[in-house]
């Protein structure tokens, strides 16, 4: 076993357990039994009908967008839906829940097992089982600190509909964890069913953690409530982690219990002990009949599914050569592939290696020139049309791959297009034999010396001589044809 999922505690080493629930908002204008708007930020208690603040008598009807949600959902986690699911009652008394109830799926979930890939940073690829995908309502919520007294509720998100995915308990790390997380998010995106903004809180993390020695059965486990962001999701982690393994060396007990991620201290506290099922009392909602689909209305939503990013990444290894890494990042956000496909359509077929080329641009400069400006691909100032405008020159020998990050700079800067600025700049690249041939005349007749060297076997001076003329050239002689020329000269 790698290192990197071992925690070494007193009496040696220890495995970490995590299983993962994370809470998708569902992309729909509606509720998930209501017709009330569900648009982030608005005014408190502007998006609330008579169902979503529970007056008598209202009746709660299914948005059928929002199961089309949770169900191409499914199709992207590789699971199988149920053509038959049940709405249950989760009763729980809240300030914030004006029903005394969560309307969500108990006993028969709309989706059911399932799994993701996720690629780790050494390139290794885990699967991760997924338990199940189910609907349900959120709550509203309580706002306390806008009077000394008084709390205030807000239910404009009473009634959103969220999707529950339950991950089971086979992840090892925390770097898996987050990869998980990552992945999920790319693929929600895709398809559109969840925009995957953890801090806006459309995405929510309980995280459960237990560690064990090697070859025992799991541990018992803590669940840490409503982590909103990978980077707090990873700090959990590692916190809970060594909090229970300090606690198990010193022969104590682990309470099975909720816990909140405190985000300043990077701790986590307890909340509350452990709530079991039978707690909430669940019953089928009898307001709601069973939802039984259509076979062929789920069939017509599979084979209408966006290419999703483990298709697109086979299809990036496969067409264009790119390495399983290459290609997996290409495919982590939507937007970037779509500048790599848009890019793709300008880029001259030169050589078997342009798209290799191109993609290596957009990774190494575009990326790291975005991550110095904090700027999002959607906002790079060098187009698709302009990056692979660059690499043709590169392509068509007008420019070294050296000065290309010149002109790369200045198209940043400029938002102007590579052949526009090479010539503006002078910057194109001397392929011209006897202007070439002149300079290497000029460099071997002032290094005497070092020529004679090299003719009696000391070979490592011809980078020497290469170095001298692309200096005399400011860098804008071909390398090739001075190379080649060189060894004529000198052979
Ligand atoms: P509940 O619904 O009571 O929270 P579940 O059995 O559905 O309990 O499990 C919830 C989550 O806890 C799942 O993601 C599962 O993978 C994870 N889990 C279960 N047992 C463990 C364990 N021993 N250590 C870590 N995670 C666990
Ligand atoms: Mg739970």
């Amino acid at each position: 076993m790698d290192n990197q999922y071992i925690y070494e505690g007193a009496s040696g080493p220890w495995e970490l357990v995590v299983g993962l629930e994370v809470h998708a908002q569902v992309i729909s204008s509606a509720k998930l039994f209501s017709g009330a708007a569900t648009t982030f930020g608005a005014e408190p208690n502007t998006q609330v009908s008579f169902v979503d603040a529970a007056m008598p008598g209202m009746l709660p009807v299914i948005n059928k967008f929002c199961v089309e949600q949770a169900i191409k959902t499914g199709f992207g986690i590789n699971a199988e839906i149920n053509l038959v699911s049940i709405f249950d009652r989760k009763n729980y008394f809240y300030a914030d829940l004006p029903a005394g109830y969560q309307i969500s799926q108990y006993t028969r979930p709309i989706v059911g097992k399932g799994y993701l890939d996720i690629e780790l940073e050494d390139g290794s690829v885990r699967r991760i089982g997924i338990t199940r995908l189910h609907l349900e309502q959120d709550a509203g919520k309580s706002i306390h600190d806008q009077h000394p007294e008084k709390s205030y509720i807000d239910l404009n998100r009473s009634g959103v509909a969220l999707m529950e995915i339950v991950s089971e308990p086979d992840l090892r790390s925390a770097e898996e964890a987050a990869a998980f997380v990552r992945k999920l998010r790319s693929i929600v995106r895709c398809l559109g069913t969840c925009d995957g903004n953890m801090d806006q809180g459309s995405m929510r993390i309980d995280v459960n953690i237990s560690v064990r020695k090697a070859g025992e059965p799991f541990g018992t486990r803590a669940e840490i409530k409503n982590v909103n962001s990978i980077k707090f999701l990873t700090q959990a982690i590692h916190y809970e982690a060594e909090r229970q393994i300090v606690i198990l060396e010193e022969g104590g007990e682990i309470l099975q219990e909720t816990r909140l991620f405190d985000s300043a201290r990077g701790t986590t506290r307890p909340m509350r002990s452990k709530e079991h099922a039978h707690d909430y009392r669940y019953f089928p909602d009898p307001d709601l009949p069973p939802l039984i689909l259509d076979k062929a209305w789920v069939e017509e939503l599979r084979k209408n599914l966006p290419e999703l990013p483990d298709a697109k990444k086979s299809r990036f290894m496969q067409d264009y050569e790119l390495s399983a890494y290459d290609a997996s990042v290409l495919v982590a956000e939507m937007e970037t592939a779509s500048y790599f496909e848009e890019a793709l359509k300008f880029l001259k077929p030169l050589n078997p290696k342009a798209a290799k080329l191109l993609a290596n641009w957009l990774i190494g400069e575009v990326f790291g020139a975005l991550n110095r400006e904090d700027k999002t691909i959607e906002a790079c100032p060098v187009t698709p049309p302009h990056l692979s405008g660059l690499i043709n020159q590169i392509q068509e020998g007008i420019i070294s791959g050296k000065i290309a990050k010149e002109v790369f700079s200045l198209m940043w800067e400029s938002e102007k297009d590579a052949k526009t600025l090479i010539e503006e700049h002078g910057l194109k690249q001397v392929s011209d034999d006897s202007a070439i041939l002149a300079v290497i005349d000029r460099v071997l007749s002032k290094n005497v010396t070092m020529v004679q060297e090299y003719k009696s076997g000391k070979d490592k001076l011809f980078g020497f001589f290469v170095g001298q003329v692309m200096k005399d050239m400011a860098g804008k002689a071909n390398p090739e044809l001075v190379n080649k020329l060189l060894k004529e000269k000198l052979g």
